[in-house]
């Protein structure tokens, strides 16, 4: 079984859309998928169909009542992919273990004893844009990490906190924790800040940086509000493409990223056709503002193991 924590304390990069996509596309592959809601905007929840304000068993009643993981999981409209919902209660969760013992290594613990956690190839943690006491138990819990980011200037600072964070898990509750990749979501090669981030990213931490870049896509936008999936809401969209290619690079398949190699669409087709951003130029070079400097020269090398 692996597990993966889809973790960014920055807002808004794409961790919920690349936890149930990711988690749908393992899915498609044939794997058995369980995805866990650890927010309590319930974002991942309401995007696979459910209730927050009707859920009973919850990630909070693991947390808190230690209620079995098997109470808990419930199927989805994909085959394969099962979810552990999360409710609006679960944002009192941290003042509730604040004084607990233990508190950070819960879900671990509920996952090593739970017989219907073995039967699962993947368990991928949805995180908050926190790195409070939730975010903790994912973190030990998992064995990867995956953070997706913008591509922005800012996201760099909050990276090197974040990696910070990761390293103080390893060296205190999680020695196993890996950076399996960070992934480049909202992906637009036309903008040079674009490439200039990722350049700046595969510069300080270019053996964890995902091939796959997730493209902005209005279809994944779009997905949440009808409780579908990408590849039910829209198969053959550059979405579902690129998260589909995600699996794969994850599963160790040999892919071509293609969101990174494509070549340029005929200007009649339009680059915003769709709402979908254009491939990446094989040899665009940005030349916006320098994103130089903000992150630490080694702050790759502890993490990333
Ligand atoms: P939060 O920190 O609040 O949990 P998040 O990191 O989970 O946010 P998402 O909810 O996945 O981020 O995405 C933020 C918004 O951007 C959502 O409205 C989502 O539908 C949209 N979005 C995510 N990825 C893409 C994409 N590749 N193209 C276009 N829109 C996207
Ligand atoms: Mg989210």
């Amino acid at each position: 079984m692996v597990r993966i924590a889809v973790i960014n304390q920055k807002g808004g990069v794409g961790k919920t859309t690349t936890t149930v996509n990711l988690g749908a596309a393992f899915a498609r592959l044939g794997k058995k998928v369980l995805l866990v809601d650890m927010d309590p905007q319930a974002n991942l929840t309401v995007h696979l169909d459910k209730r927050p304000d009707l859920e009973s068993n919850t990630i909070t009643s693991l947390l808190v009542e230690d209620a079995p993981l098997k109470d808990l999981i419930q199927t989805t409209t994909t085959a394969g992919l099962f979810v552990v919902p999360a409710d609006t209660s679960l944002a009192g969760v941290e003042q509730v273990l604040a004084n607990r013992i233990g508190r950070e290594t819960i879900l671990r613990e509920a996952l090593d004893v739970a017989e219907e956690a073995k039967g699962f190839d993947y368990v991928l943690f949805d995180c908050p844009p926190s790195l409070g006491v939730l975010s903790a138990n994912a973190l030990v819990a998992a064995d990867r990490v995956l953070i997706p980011m913008q591509a922005e200037y800012l996201s760099l600072q909050g990276m090197a906190k974040l990696l910070e964070v990761i390293q103080l898990v390893q060296k205190r509750l999680n020695p196993e924790l890996q950076i399996e990749c960070i992934l480049p979501c909202m992906y637009d090669p036309r903008t040079n800040l674009t490439n200039e981030v990722l350049n700046e990213v595969a510069a300080h931490f270019g053996n964890v940086l995902a091939k796959t870049r997730i493209r902005s896509n209005v279809k994944l936008a779009e997905a949440p509000s009808f409780g579908r999936t990408i590849f039910e809401h829209a198969p053959d969209s550059n979405g579902a493409r690129d998260y589909a290619a995600l699996a794969a690079e994850l599963m160790g398949m040999a892919v071509e990223a293609p969101g990174a190699s494509e070549p340029e669409p005929e200007p009649e087709v339009g680059p915003e056709a769709d709402g979908e951003a254009a491939p990446a130029p094989a040899d665009s070079a940005g030349v916006g503002p320098s994103a130089a400097g903000v992150l630490p020269p080694d702050a790759s090398a502890e993490a990333a193991g």
